[in-house]
């Protein structure tokens, strides 16, 4: 949990040579191209064509196939196998040229992961292995390939000799590995892999992570034997659910690259706009990238036929508003550039468009009043009472925060120092069970300075290894009281009801009719010190109907504990009412949540937005000023999240305040490309935007 001395020193040094590089051509990037080349592609690409694409979509970079399990140049590091297309040809030089003639970085594609059964008698230190010492295939099972282990000398040695073969050969800016660092790692009983904790534990990440910084700085060093200014990074992506330590790698990272391609399944709209939020939340302003996949992707699943592109556009737009830069991604250049070219038009379109109004996409911070904390390790290790996983907490305030309209921030839990905290007026703990004294400590140091506190369920009840805490580690800051253990009900069953107790409290503004509300699946009984304004009425039986009646309408059990303290207001649900609510979309705990925050806040909020509509909103001071980023979230998809079509809404009224002193010269909505009429009066500044179709920028210069 604490850093070492050597990380230490390690992060400052990376933290001062992120400043001075804040101007290198890495920190600059905004859009990013590639086609993710095959095997044979080689005899296939037409690469004129593919570099004259990129150049008119403007990108600052594109990716370019060296590979590690395929090389697609001349090679001569042993087993790494040249395309069978390859020939007398320089297929990755060639790339290399036409990218560098028309003035575009070249960041060189690495596929550590898997390696060929050629190697396998000379190198058996390479692979994974299974309990009877067999290799172990990929999860694709294609024939002949098996995974390598990154505990083994194939990372540490063999990946090096191929970049270091590279950087001889050609002219390239930075090398990105796919496929690592992979936190989901097979069991594996190499030799090397021995002596580690048992995977999934929390002693097996510190493990991992060391490994992982390891590699991840040896090929920098090895990326900067060729120049200063040269990089690598490797594929990081799994939204706030990834087991990567983020927090830990972040302060070796310049570059963070989110391989996050698409929707999948009925994965929330938000998903890349959702992996922004947590990249930067880690990064502070250095570049991230989020992959765009212009190939659909999901299931069933079409490598080389182009998704909706309403769909390729929505995430792009996600991408860009969350602070992101572009990378949009084809697969395969079989006669030419593809079989089906349908991709090229609508990503062109975006990224022209992004490249015209380029100095409203770089931001030099968000504007947000609230922080969500990113809690990492109870998302990679901690158990769910009821069905579902950790990440349901967290998707259920953030669904909340959306419904609100709120502007708002991830903050990491290893990262609740003043300086991180002092932009924000409140702090949201999602059912963030696992907690040090140390963090506990940290939150408690915001409260006392007048910052607010929201948590539910079963925040800080767990210490950093997962060990149950006898009571709250925040029973002091809510004035709360553990009374019993968890519980909850399945099945055709009452959850429990929170009864009003105070209906004049601001939290429960709106209820009307009623003395009962939807409470939450699962609780933690406790008592508060203060009088509940909620109280619990506990389960009773769904059926047979005869029997849903209670005997117990009315306990002392809070169901909602509020407090002032120094000044901060401290809000903490016995329930688990952001998971529940993204369960039930019950609008009784979405009032809770968004009454609680308005209270915690003092009813102060820096920008609002009325309108129709489900919008996400990013706000950021830009080198042109200031940016108002609207995505706009209706879809007529209502079973699915993918759009087919874009479902546009009315006008928007903002008022944004600005965080300084400055008199606003124009407002334009870059989108429609419109000028707005606007008032300013003091730092506030107004005006309305008339319609959002998929997204829309504000910008305030
Ligand atoms: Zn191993």
């Amino acid at each position: 949990m604490e850093w070492t001395r050597r990380e230490f020193l390690a992060a400052a040094s990376m933290a001062a040579a992120a400043s001075k590089a804040a101007e290198e051509w890495h920190q600059r990037v905004r859009r990013v191209g590639q086609v993710n080349f095959s095997e044979k592609d080689v005899a296939e690409a037409d690469v004129e064509a593919w570099a004259d694409y990129w150049a008119s979509c403007r990108v600052d970079a594109v990716q370019i196939n060296v590979t590690g399990m395929i090389a697609f140049y001349p090679t001569e590091v042993p087993f790494h196998k040249r395309s069978r297309w390859l020939g007398g040809r320089d297929f990755f030089g060639e790339c290399v040229r036409a990218a560098k003639k028309r003035g575009i970085r070249v960041i060189g594609r690495l596929s550590p992961d898997l390696q060929w059964e050629d190697a396998l008698e000379a190198h058996p230190e390479w692979f994974v292995r299974d309990r009877e010492g067999k290799p172990v295939p990929p999860f694709s099972r294609t024939p002949g390939l098996y995974q390598t282990c990154m505990f083994s000398t194939y990372f540490s040695e063999q990946t090096p000799a191929i970049l270091r073969e590279v950087n001889a050969r050609y002219d390239v800016d930075a090398f990105y590995a796919n496929g690592w660092p992979n936190w989901n790692l097979p069991e594996c009983w190499c030799e090397a892999c021995r002596g580690l904790p048992p995977r999934g534990t929390p002693e097996f990440r510190e493990a991992f992570m060391d490994r992982v910084i390891e590699l991840w700085t040896l090929y920098d060093r090895i990326a900067k034997e060729k120049s200063a200014e040269n990089l690598f990074f490797g594929n990081l992506g799994g939204g706030f659910r990834t087991g990567v330590d983020l927090q830990r790698l972040a302060p070796h990272c310049l570059w963070f690259n989110a391989d996050n391609q698409g929707r999948t399944g009925a994965a929330p709209v938000w998903g890349a706009a959702q992996q922004g939020r947590v990249a930067q939340a880690v990064m502070k302003g250095r570049t991230v990238t989020n992959v765009t996949g212009a190939w659909s992707t999901g299931s069933p699943m079409w490598r080389n036929a182009a998704k909706s592109p309403a769909e390729a556009e929505i995430w792009m737009a996600q991408t860009a508003a969350s602070g992101m830069a572009v990378w949009y991604h084809w697969l395969g250049a079989q006669t030419g550039l593809g079989e089906d070219r349908r991709w090229q038009e609508h990503g062109r379109r975006f990224l022209q468009w992004h490249a015209k109004h380029n100095a409203h996409f770089v931001n030099r911070r968000p504007l947000a009043g609230i922080a969500l904390l990113l809690p990492q390790r109870t998302q990679t290790f901690y158990t769910n009472p009821g069905e579902g996983d950790a990440g349901e907490h967290v998707q259920g305030w953030y669904a909340a925060l959306l419904e609100g309209r709120h502007l708002f921030g991830f903050v990491h839990e290893d990262d609740l120092s003043g300086d991180t905290l002092a932009p924000y007026r409140l702090l949201i703990l999602p059912n963030a069970a696992w907690l040090s004294d140390e963090q506990c400590r940290r939150v408690e140091a915001f409260a006392a300075q007048g910052g607010a506190v929201i948590a539910d369920f079963e925040t800080s009840l767990y210490d950093e290894r997962g060990r149950a805490r006898a009571d709250f580690g925040f029973a002091r800051l809510f004035g709360i009281r553990k009374t019993g253990e968890r519980t909850g009900v399945r099945g055709f069953y009452n959850s429990f009801y929170a009864r009003i107790e105070n209906a004049e409290h601001e939290a429960l503004r709106g209820f009307r009719n009623t003395r009962w509300l939807a409470g939450a699946e699962w609780r933690v009984p406790v008592r508060s010190e203060t009088a509940p304004v909620l109280t619990v009425a506990p389960p009773y039986p769904g059926y047979p109907t005869e029997a849903v009646f209670t005997e117990t309408p009315r306990t002392d059990e809070a169901a909602l504990a509020l407090r002032e303290a120094g000044g901060g207001r401290c809000a903490y649900f016995a329930g688990d009412v952001g998971r529940t609510f993204w369960r039930s979309f019950h609008p009784d705990p979405l009032r809770l949540m968004l009454n609680t925050i308005e209270w915690a806040l003092g009813g102060r909020r820096a920008v609002r937005v009325e309108g129709e509509g489900l919008l996400e909103l990013f706000a950021w001071e830009t080198e042109a000023g200031f940016a108002l980023h609207l995505l706009n979230y209706n879809n007529p998809q209502a079973h699915r999240g993918v759009y087919l079509k874009h479902s546009p809404v009315g006008a928007q009224r903002v008022r944004f305040e600005l965080p300084r002193e400055v008199k606003a010269r124009r407002v334009t909505a870059l989108r429609s490309g419109q000028a707005l009429r606007f008032s300013q009066r003091g730092r506030v500044v107004e005006f309305t935007v008339p319609a959002v179709t998929d997204y829309e920028v504000a910008a305030i210069e």
